[in-house]
């Protein structure tokens, strides 16, 4: 696993006249938790996507973490709406991302009771999306994106929405959950406290077209360390 790496990165939309990035350069080592940040509009979502596969870059070279094992994916995201689906339990929920991987059935309801546990909600598997809190359901959603053994997590403004409270639980669970696995985290945020909390190194976009204009490893002592 070599990580991730950008070089010389570019993306502009099809239905665009300008380049929402250009020459974007970082990478991130194995099991490194990197916060990308920047004002709304910047192009941290579309960074994002890039990673994920879900666009191809215009211009540039990305090195993904490549696929090893069975009934694994190189990356996973979790966005800020959880989008989990209404009209399924959590448990099937959480095993969506599993589906094509290779998985007996029992193997799958294996995995889906372990990620489950590792986020605290064994109980609650049965229980359909609108029966949980808006803390639970980003806890789903997290569920969903370790149930494929991502090397890399990839995490869209996950806890944007959800109170101040909430968010900080969250924020220590992620980070124990992180400690335990062995995980690169990219993780995208407008808020410089969480990227600085969370993170162990900070990057900053800025610019139009937008380029990584800060690439700095935390400086100060935090409660993780
Ligand atoms: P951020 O995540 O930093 O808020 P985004 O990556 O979502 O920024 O968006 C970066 C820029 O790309 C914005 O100017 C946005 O309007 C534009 N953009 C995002 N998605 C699309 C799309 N599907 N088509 C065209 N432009 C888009
Ligand atoms: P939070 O403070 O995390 O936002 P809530 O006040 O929304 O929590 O929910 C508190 C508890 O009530 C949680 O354990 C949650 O599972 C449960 N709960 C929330 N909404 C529903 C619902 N629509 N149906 C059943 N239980 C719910």
């Amino acid at each position: 696993d070599t990580g991730l790496e950008l070089h010389d990165v570019g993306y502009r939309y099809p239905n665009s006249d300008s380049a929402v990035f250009e020459r974007l350069n970082f990478n991130i080592a194995p099991g490194e938790f990197v916060a990308l940040v920047g004002g709304s509009g910047v192009g941290k979502s579309t960074v994002l996507r890039c990673v994920a596969g879900l666009i191809q870059p215009s211009s540039g070279r990305m090195q993904a973490p490549a696929n090893t094992a069975k009934g694994t994916r190189p990356s996973a995201v979790v966005f800020q709406d959880t989008r989990l689906l209404p009209w399924r339990r959590l448990r099937a929920n959480v095993g969506y991302g599993l589906a094509g991987l290779g998985l007996s059935k029992s193997e799958r309801d294996a995995r889906i009771d372990e990620v489950l546990a590792l986020i605290g909600m064994k109980a609650f598997g049965e229980r359909w999306p609108h029966e949980i809190s808006g803390g639970q359901a980003q806890r789903v959603g997290l569920a969903r994106a370790l149930a494929v053994r991502p090397h890399i997590l990839l995490m869209d403004e996950p806890f944007s929405a959800v109170d101040a409270l909430t968010r900080s639980r969250l924020q220590d669970e992620l980070l124990a959950i992180w400690k335990r696995l062995n995980m690169a985290v990219l993780f995208v945020t407008h808020d410089i406290a969480e990227a600085a909390y969370l993170a162990d190194r900070v990057c900053v976009m800025g610019g139009s077209p937008a380029r990584i204009v800060f690439d700095e490893r935390v400086p100060v002592e935090h409660p993780r360390a």
